[in-house]
């Protein structure tokens, strides 16, 4: 059998996401029966050439990182958004309400802070996203829900939660 070629990327975040899949451990070694990881910079070096599925984390705050992403979108057949923070921005997002430079000599300090874009932006800004795992961090019985129905080819059915109470 074929195993499906799988691998993570992470952008920018605080990793939770990647180190609640790692988090798994007799699932996620299990998984490995099914499934070829290709590229984990956690866990693993080197880079694969195409991938079945892409799972991503972080959110996408410099040209350099738009640019990557649309590599991986490039060479991957499926891509996931990992969390929060690639799904909507997450906390990034809470640039938005900072002046950019103040908040980068904030960060980094020097006169050369590194560039950012105006905004921390989701994947789906920059490319077309396949499926969205969204929570910050992820859940990890969620995660192994979609990474199951799309072994089976089936399209991942995200649980719905009601914020509200009858
Ligand atoms: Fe970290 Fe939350 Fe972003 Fe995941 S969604 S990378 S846990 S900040």
């Amino acid at each position: 059998m074929n195993k499906l070629r799988i691998g993570f990327f992470d952008f920018t975040g605080c990793e939770g996401c990647q180190l609640t899949v790692l988090n798994l451990e007799d699932e996620f070694l299990e998984l490995l029966e099914l499934v070829k990881i290709v590229e984990f910079r956690e866990v693993m070096s080197g880079a694969c050439e195409r991938l079945d599925i892409a799972f991503v984390e972080g959110s996408i705050c410099t040209p350099g990182e738009a640019e990557r992403l649309r590599a991986i979108r490039a060479k991957a057949t499926t891509l996931v958004a990992l969390g929060a923070c690639a799904d909507t921005a997450g906390v990034n997002a809470l640039g938005h309400f900072r002046d950019l430079r103040e908040l980068r000599r904030e960060i980094y300090g020097g006169e050369h802070p590194p560039a950012l874009t105006d905004i921390p932006r989701p994947l789906n800004a920059i490319v077309p996203v396949d499926h969205r795992l969204p929570g910050c961090p992820i859940d990890g019985r969620e995660f192994l829900a979609v990474l199951q129905a799309l072994l089976l080819g089936q399209p991942p059915q995200l649980p719905t939660f009601s914020v509200c109470v009858e």
